[in-house]
């Protein structure tokens, strides 16, 4: 095991059902985030009916 730092890399962004902005990044060792963001205010995509 070694003192490896993991290195974030953005993989991409999409926005979930629940209008919250999703952002995912990867490591090159495999390791996997997933961080999602509260959309307070603009919310420029999500029609209201
Ligand atoms: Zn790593």
């Amino acid at each position: 095991m070694g003192a490896h730092v993991h290195v974030r890399l953005s993989k991409g962004l999409s926005v979930s059902e629940d209008g919250e902005l999703v952002e995912y990044s990867r490591c090159r060792c495999g390791a996997t985030w997933t961080r999602t963001y509260r959309v307070d205010g603009d919310e420029p995509d999500h029609p209201t009916s």
